[in-house]
């Protein structure tokens, strides 16, 4: 008999899973070319060359007691190095080995910090729409998720909404931008005035307000946008991050947090998010892969890509008269359902093999989460049956 914990997760998770499995039997049904299946952030532009050339070489000329062998729970001291001189080069930050280490992807990078900061009851607060995930990564550690509401008209934190909401329960607050599912960047201004509600609110509660920063999709951006990097803003920030979607990696399962020195507790939270990697069972990131990444730290994802997707799907549903928000970054679009039962409106989109996500799979009814990093061909034949779509709702 599994636990009762896992008995609620495992009906939870039965959207997603259902989701998969729908794709997979259309495809069977139909052929795999004439289904649109945009429900998964799976990148569909190959990892860059480089990266399989770094694997072949580290194999080739390094010890293999080294390559595979046991290391530090943080990860190998030298690829922390690496990372904190790209971050420094970057972003001007004066980070060292000790303030990064390497993760199992963002998801056990989230998960290792909860599980340092966390007591039962400790409030998370994020953002709605957010990566459903969330919610799962906070309860593994008997925390609650608070989502503040969105505010549709731009997709930016309701930060009136989170000043209002900030208690002495509340340990962290969670943001993610490059946004899942809107592919909205939070601006400058934005990062700025979160910094000082925050500042503001430890020094009314005497307590540091942890804000997290789950930064997978960084790197993808279109045209001049900026993404700010947050510990520059406010200084009591943890950044997660992932090469899963930078460098279409997600099998890989690598990534890294950044905990700065200036952080509140800082080196009880370094050595504690070590020894969270090792208990939970990640012991260390994957060795092999953490080598060639800190090989592959200036190469990027073909972000043209993603962005001929971006421009075609946006044009195409905006013409067709759907309203959707315009990604700026991430390979999402989030577009407002013309019925307001978001899952039903997914429903009758499957009837033209149409999958898409429902917004409140990410907290925010209404909507529907199209992830187009997949072919450029899905993106352009899925238009005539979008067309269809719209018809029935009489757009
Ligand atoms: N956070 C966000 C916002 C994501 O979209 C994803 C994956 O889609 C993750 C975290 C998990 O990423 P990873 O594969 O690096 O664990």
């Amino acid at each position: 008999m599994i636990s009762k914990k896992m008995t609620e997760l495992v009906k939870g998770s039965s959207v997603i899973r259902a989701m998969f499995e729908e794709g997979r039997r259309l495809a069977a049904e139909y052929g795999a070319e004439n289904v649109y299946d945009f429900s998964l952030g799976n990148p569909n532009v190959p990892a860059p060359k480089a990266v399989s050339e770094a694997i072949i070489d580290i194999l080739k000329t390094k010890d293999p007691l080294y390559v595979h062998g046991y290391m530090s729970n943080a990860g190998f001291p030298e690829v922390r190095r690496a990372v904190a001189d790209s971050l420094n080069e970057r972003f001007g930050t004066s980070f060292s080995e000790e303030n990064v280490i390497m993760s199992v992807g963002a998801a056990s990078g989230l998960n290792v910090i909860f599980k340092t900061l966390l007591d039962p009851g400790d409030e998370v607060i994020t953002f709605a729409p957010y990566f459903g995930e969330y919610r799962n990564y906070v309860s593994n550690y008997d925390g609650v998720l608070n989502a503040i509401s969105p505010d549709t008209s731009s997709f930016q934190p309701n930060l009136k909404e989170l000043s209002e909401r900030i208690s002495e329960k509340t340990k962290a607050v969670l943001i993610n931008s490059p946004n899942n599912p809107t592919g909205a960047v939070y601006s400058e201004e934005t990062i700025k005035e979160l910094g000082r509600i925050l500042e503001q609110k430890q020094k009314e509660y005497n307590k540091p307000i942890y804000l997290i920063t789950d930064e997978p999709y960084r790197e993808l951006v279109y045209g001049d946008v900026q993404v700010p990097f947050v510990t520059k803003y406010y200084r009591n920030t943890i950044v997660g991050y992932s090469f899963s979607k930078s460098l279409s990696l997600p099998g890989e399962r690598i990534g890294y947090l950044v905990i700065p020195s200036e952080l509140d507790d800082y080196k009880a939270v370094f050595a504690a998010a070590g020894v969270a990697t090792r208990i939970l069972g990640y012991v260390n990131a994957p060795s092999l892969i953490q080598l060639a990444v800190s090989e592959c730290l200036n190469e990027t994802t073909d972000i043209g890509y993603y962005e001929r997707n971006r421009n075609t799907l946006y044009n195409g549903l905006t013409e067709l008269g759907f309203s959707c928000q315009r990604p700026e970054g991430a390979f999402y679009l989030f577009m407002k359902t013309p019925e307001e039962d978001d899952a039903s409106f997914c429903d009758r989109a499957k009837k033209y093999n149409i999958l898409t996500v429902p917004g409140s799979s990410f907290g925010c009814p209404g909507y529907t989460r199209i992830a187009y990093c997949v072919s450029y061909e899905t993106v352009v034949n899925s238009l005539p049956k979008f067309r269809l779509l719209a018809q029935e709702y009489g757009l």
